[in-house]
């Protein structure tokens, strides 16, 4: 897209054994070289984190898919993002719709995605922002209204230089494992009207050099056309790894 490099994620969600991570890993670092101009990062469960570091092709990079909104002390069953830093991780994905939604405890507002997002780029981690409006949100015509909601609180607490950090990863909730996708066409629409509103509420220039990446159901099949429009810089492909495979001849996981 444009001139931006790509950027192609993956987010296991908490699924894997080892056996299933040792098999992804081996398929992974027989396939062939990654394309240029593009960055794949696969997102991880905390657990499988170190095998990957240790044993992954080291032009993949590894995320975390989630930090604590604090820095190291008594909280119980949280990883922090200067703990993800220390190991050797580059990435983490932060507020994403699952997470937003909570599993039935309490989810993740806006604000609080964006205090994390800013502490872990404060940590050096650089962040796979998720963002997103539920199918009912955009029957209702409020996608951009959502999108904006979501951004609002990172956009006051970032400084320009800041944004280098992030990749917003617009994944319509209703796109997400549903086999659902949006259109290329309605991904490049609100795509732009992301990069517009970081115009409009951050500078130009972030705008310009932000990448935006797509998920929601993309894959093999219709990964190219969604990577063909402009402003779609990369996917992001969630589900369960013991379906994927990586394919040089499009880009990145299938
Ligand atoms: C995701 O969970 O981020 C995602 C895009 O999932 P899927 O590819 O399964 O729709």
């Amino acid at each position: 897209a444009s001139s931006r490099p790509y950027l192609i994620g993956g987010n296991w969600k908490a699924n894997g054994t080892v056996a299933s991570v040792e098999k992804l890993v081996a398929e992974f670092n027989a396939a062939g070289p990654i394309p240029p101009n593009t960055d794949v990062v696969i997102g991880a469960p905390f657990i499988h984190i170190p095998m990957l570091l240790n044993t992954l092709r080291p032009d993949i990079k590894v995320a975390a898919q989630n930090s604590a909104l604090t820095g190291t002390g008594a909280h119980t069953g949280e990883v922090c993002a200067s703990q993800l830093k220390d190991l050797g991780l580059e990435w983490v994905i932060l507020g994403h719709s699952e997470r937003r939604e909570g599993f039935g405890m309490a989810g993740e507002d806006s604000k609080l995605v964006a205090d994390k997002t800013k502490l872990a780029i404060d940590e050096g981690l650089k962040v796979m922002f998720c963002i997103g409006e539920k199918k009912e949100e955009r029957e209702a015509g409020t996608t951009m209204d959502v999108c904006a909601e979501q951004m609002a609180p990172l956009a006051e607490i970032l400084s320009e230089d800041e944004w280098a950090n992030v990749s917003i990863a617009y994944e319509p909730v209703w796109a997400i494992g549903t086999g659902l996708t949006a259109t290329p066409e309605m991904a490049q629409e609100t795509h732009a009207n992301i990069r517009q509103w970081v115009a409009a509420n951050v500078s130009q220039k972030v705008a310009d050099a932000v990448q935006i990446q797509y998920g929601g159901s993309m894959n093999g099949g219709n990964a190219k056309a969604l990577l063909a429009e402009n402003d779609i810089d990369g996917g992001l492909i969630g589900g369960d790894h013991s379906s994927w495979s990586f394919s040089t001849s499009s880009t990145g996981p299938e």
